[in-house]
């Protein structure tokens, strides 16, 4: 009888231990998963496509996929990353925000972008947006006015292997000319016009998708559509909040 405790009294010894241990490496790769992704991000943005988006009648399997891929905590500051994917906008710094998402997957399937297709962002921001359109696109050229979030923006997505996007930082306002026409725009900051260098730089039988509206009153998300024959066609969307598209000089 005395030996069985013993022995028993042994192995909850090494029970406990190995306990410990697994704990605290399942605590690591929660806390500090700072390069590539965790399983347990990968299970939040799984369930972020579930609850936020196929609930919300997103249907296109490309964007849901890209949804699936990109590790949105990667792209937000380090203490917002177990809000990441939480139903709702998140700071990023200097006053502006990564969008919803909800709205970001919601914008994206609006383009219906293919995969031959040269997209153009203005607003990179964190550079979420950039890198779920990466996933479906040829290729992405998008554009930041306030220098430390592109740059930051830039240096994120070459460490995250998306290769497919160049940021530039300038004024969206006029597009990016050198590599236009493009196929799809995605205005992600209000303007109470749309740019037309933008509508210009659009090609025949592209998407534009861009909130108009007052910077901090009513905004409405927009689809401008180019026919093959180069007519335009508006049409009001989804009311919004984005934060304003600014101008240099203002
Ligand atoms: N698409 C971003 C979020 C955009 S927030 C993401 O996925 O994280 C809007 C961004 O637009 C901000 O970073 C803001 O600085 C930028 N912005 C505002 N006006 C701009 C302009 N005229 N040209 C380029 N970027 C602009």
């Amino acid at each position: 009888m005395r030996v069985l405790i013993k022995i028993n009294y042994r192995l909850l010894l090494v029970f406990c231990f190995l306990s410990a241990l697994s704990l605290c490496f399942s605590n690591l790769s929660y806390c500090f998963p700072l390069h590539g992704d965790s399983e347990r991000y990968k299970k939040l943005r799984y369930k972020m496509v579930n609850n936020q988006i196929v609930a919300r009648d997103i249907y296109d399997q490309k964007v849901l996929q890209a949804m699936r891929d990109v590790p949105r905590h990667m792209f937000v500051p380090k203490e917002r990353r177990r809000s990441a994917y939480k139903d709702s906008p998140l700071p990023i710094g200097y006053g502006q925000t990564i969008s919803q998402p909800y709205i970001v997957a919601f914008m994206t399937e609006l383009l219906k972008p293919e995969k031959d297709d040269v997209a153009f962002e203005v607003g990179t921001g964190s550079g979420y947006q950039a890198a779920v359109l990466s996933q479906i696109v040829e290729k992405v050229y998008t554009v930041e006015i306030i220098t430390p979030l592109g740059e930051a923006a830039e240096k994120r997505l070459k460490e995250l292997n998306y290769n497919n996007i160049t940021v530039k930082i300038g004024d969206g306002y006029y597009g990016w000319e050198k590599y236009a026409p493009f196929d799809c725009i995605i205005v992600t900051a209000a303007s109470d016009h749309i740019p037309p260098p933008l509508i210009k730089q659009l090609k025949n039988g592209g998407k534009m998708a861009i909130p108009v509206g007052h910077p901090f009153g009513v905004q409405n998300l927009m689809l401008l559509e180019k026919s093959e024959e180069g007519e335009i066609k508006i049409r009001n969307i989804l009311p919004v909040r984005f934060v304003p598209l600014r101008r240099k000089w203002k």
